[in-house]
Formats: structure tokens, C-alpha cells, sequence
């Protein structure tokens, strides 16, 4: 095991009607502004759980932040801000809502451009307001992590910052909140959560024994209970066991101590910002490929997947590996998420442009070895076609 540092400072209030907890931990003189996204919080009922909570503290709204949240919308919340002298975030949604009011408590102390938060991954930034999160999509980790992941639009560029400033204080996750998804976003969510955990632990052995059980039962939980969520969208424990597996995949914990891929995200967040694909889309392409291209220096820990994960004990080491491979395509495929980019539409003509993109945002050298350049990064989407 590598050594480590860690630290989660994050409160969270799981279950049924925890909403409430809201009024117990913002202040009662607080000046709150609650972000969300395009409107599924006032169909669902969370809306109106927030406001009954909130109740006796001065609150405002800003609504419209889009899925891949766009920096052109997220400044005009920091005008807001500062024209109603607002001192508390809450963040109610997704990923999308949650990153990109990461980005708004950053923003809103930020001595000068706020972009160069984006520009230097976050190390510039020294103060933000506090933010606290109602979590209604299991998938990102978000609402129990640093990290933060911004697009400007204009330019399609969709990259990532972190700062220990913009952890949420508290998080809120109500499993019922989620019942409202629609299917492919839970099916992404389950796909992202997954990927989550793959790139911390299929990369090379370091006798991390916590850790990699750590991660086996969370993939477990998503290849049992991710199907079941589809078939039933309002099975409770379904709906809880996958939201806390999810929080759990990027809050830092099975991190501790072992290597971490990454390329898989690093490519996709680019296919996001140039074509619109949902981060999970990309996903559910990019990792079988690059554990295609990559399945020699992989071995051993795609040998231990196949496994523990799939139980495939069976025939030689290589045909293992590639039932493992196979078996996660076909369970994304489950998930109603397509794993081929010829399904979404595109070909071969975006890998220039991709790899290009990566360039450009200094993101070569990418994998748990630091090994895969761009041309390699052209050879994995030759085998995600
Ligand atoms: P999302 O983009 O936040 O939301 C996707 C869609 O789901 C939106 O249209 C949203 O609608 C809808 N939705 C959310 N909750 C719902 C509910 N309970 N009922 C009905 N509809 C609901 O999806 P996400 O997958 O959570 O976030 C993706 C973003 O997170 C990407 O930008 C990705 O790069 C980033 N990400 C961040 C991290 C991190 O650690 N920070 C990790 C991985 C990915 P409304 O807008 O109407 O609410
Ligand atoms: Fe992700």
C-alpha cells in the first residue's frame, strides 16, 4: 500500500426526510442562495421540501444551470451574489448543479478573472463561500468531494478544478429523491459510479487489500441493484444502496494509499466538451477500449476483476481478461448506455479533433503508468468506433 493522507470533511444526513436537516445546518442569518438546474427539483416535490425547510431564513433563487455546467451561466450568479449580499450556497441536483456551485462560492471571492480558477485547477483559489448540497442523482461523488468540472462554452472547453474551499459543508441524500430519474440518467449515473471506481482500482497491484475489497463490493452493489432501479425506479433500498455506493466511489476513501487511471475520464470530458455527449455516454465508450489497448500492463488487476467481480475462474488468463472486458461492455449496455461511438453518431473524424483538445489542456501522459500519449490515446478510439 502507497502512503497517504486523508481527510473528508463532509457532513452527511442520509435517508427519508432528511431535507429537514437543512434548518440545522445553515445559520438562522444566513442569506442562502439555491442553485439548481432546469426545473426537475419544482416537478418532484424536492423544491418545495427545500422552501419548508428553509423556512425563516432569507433565501434567493438561481435556476438554468445546464448539465456540463457552462461558466457563461454560472458568473451571473456571482452578480447576484454580491448585489444581494448572499454568504450561503445550496447547491439542489446533480453533478451539474453541485460542480457548478462549486465553481459560484469560488467565484464569488475571487479577487480578480474568475476563469483563471479553471485555468490554474483550482490552486489559486484561497476562500469561498460556504456551500452545502441536496443531492437527486447518484453518480458524481460531488457532493462529498473537492473537485469541480466546468465548460466554457464558447471555446468547448470542459475542464476540471479542486480546492479544499469548495467542499461541501453538508450534504443532504434522499434516496426518494431520485425516483423522479429519468432512465438513462439513472443508467448513467450507475456507469459513472462505476467508472469511479475503475480507475482506482484496475491499474497495477500494491497489496492495497482494504482498498481493492472496498472496491469490488461497491462494484457489486452496481451490477445487482444498477438493473433493478431500472426495472423498479422506486424501490427504496435499491435507490439507497446505489446513492451511497456512488458517494463512496470519488469521496476520496478508496484513493487512499493506490494508483489511479484517469485516462478514461480525461478522454471523455473531451468528447463532452467538443460533441455533448453525457459524461456517463462517454464513459461507458472510452473505458473498455482503453482497458483494450492497455490489457497486458493491466493484467494482473483485470485478472483480479474478472475474478472477484465476475466470477470467471475459468479458461486461460487472456480469455479471462476479455470476458471481463466484455461482460462490462455488455453491463453499461444493460444500463440502457450505448458503448460504441458509432451510437452516438460519430467516427473516426473526431479523434483529431479529441486528441488535439487533450493537447491543448496540457492532458497527455495520462493512465496509472503516465504512459499514454496521444498517439496511444488515437489508438483507443480507433477501438471505441
Ligand atoms: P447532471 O448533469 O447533474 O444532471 C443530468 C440531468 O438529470 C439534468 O437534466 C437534470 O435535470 C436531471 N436530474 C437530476 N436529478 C433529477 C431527478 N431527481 N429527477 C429528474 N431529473 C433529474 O448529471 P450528473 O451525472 O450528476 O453530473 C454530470 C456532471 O458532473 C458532468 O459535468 C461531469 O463531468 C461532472 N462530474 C463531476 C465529478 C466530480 O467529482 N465533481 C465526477 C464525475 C462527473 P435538472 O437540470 O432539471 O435538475
Ligand atoms: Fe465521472
Amino acid at each position: 500500500m502507497d502512503n497517504f493522507s486523508y481527510k473528508n470533511t463532509t457532513q452527511i444526513h442520509f435517508g427519508k426526510g432528511q431535507i429537514s436537516k437543512l434548518k440545522d445546518e445553515i445559520p438562522a442569518d444566513a442569506r442562502v442562495l439555491i442553485t439548481y438546474g432546469g426545473g426537475s427539483i419544482k416537478k418532484n416535490g424536492v423544491f418545495e421540501q427545500v422552501q419548508a425547510a428553509l423556512a425563516g431564513i432569507a433565501h434567493f433563487e438561481f435556476g438554468g444551470i445546464e448539465p456540463n455546467p457552462h461558466y457563461e451561466t454560472l458568473i451571473k450568479a456571482v452578480d447576484l451574489i454580491k448585489q444581494e449580499k448572499i454568504n450561503y450556497i445550496l447547491a439542489v441536483g446533480g453533478g451539474s448543479v453541485i460542480d457548478g456551485s462549486k465553481f459560484i462560492a469560488a467565484a464569488a471571492l475571487y479577487p480578480s478573472d474568475p476563469w483563471e480558477i479553471i485555468q490554474t485547477y483550482g490552486a489559486k483559489v484561497t476562500s469561498a463561500l460556504p456551500l452545502g448540497c441536496v443531492l437527486t442523482l447518484a453518480a458524481t461523488g460531488s457532493e462529498m468531494n473537492k473537485g469541480a468540472v466546468i465548460t466554457k462554452a464558447e471555446t468547448k472547453d470542459k475542464l476540471f478544478f479542486f480546492s479544499d474551499h469548495v467542499q461541501p459543508r453538508f450534504s443532504i441524500l434522499d434516496p426518494e429523491t431520485t425516483y423522479s430519474l429519468p432512465a438513462k440518467q439513472t443508467g448513467n449515473g450507475v456507469v459513472d459510479s462505476f467508472v469511479h471506481v475503475v480507475e482506482q482500482y484496475v491499474t497495477y497491484p500494491v497489496n492495497a487489500k482494504v482498498q481493492d475489497r472496498f472496491a469490488e463490493g461497491l462494484l457489486l452493489n452496481l451490477l445487482e441493484d444498477g438493473p433493478k432501479a431500472l426495472e423498479n425506479p422506486t424501490d427504496y433500498d435499491v435507490r439507497a444502496n446505489l446513492m451511497w455506493t456512488a458517494t463512496l466511489a470519488l469521496n476520496g476513501l478508496i484513493a487512499t494509499g493506490v494508483p489511479a487511471d484517469w485516462a478514461t475520464h480525461m478522454i471523455g470530458q473531451e468528447i463532452t466538451g467538443l460533441y455533448g455527449l453525457d459524461h456517463g455516454q462517454t464513459l461507458a465508450v472510452v473505458q473498455p477500449a482503453v482497458w483494450l489497448y492497455k490489457k497486458e500492463q493491466k493484467k494482473a488487476k483485470l485478472l483480479q476483476y474478472a475474478e472477484r467481480v465476475w466470477g470467471l475462474r475459468e479458461g486461460d488468463e487472456d480469455s479471462r481478461v476479455m470476458a471481463a472486458i466484455e461482460n462490462t461492455r455488455q453491463f453499461f449496455e444493460t444500463m440502457g448506455i450505448p458503448t460504441r461511438l458509432s451510437a452516438y453518431g460519430l467516427d473516426a473524424s473526431i479523434i483529431d479533433p479529441v486528441v488535439a483538445k487533450l493537447e491543448e489542456h496540457g492532458h497527455v501522459n495520462l493512465g496509472e503508468h503516465g504512459d499514454i500519449t496521444a498517439a496511444d490515446v488515437k489508438e483507443i478510439l480507433k477501438l471505441a468506433l
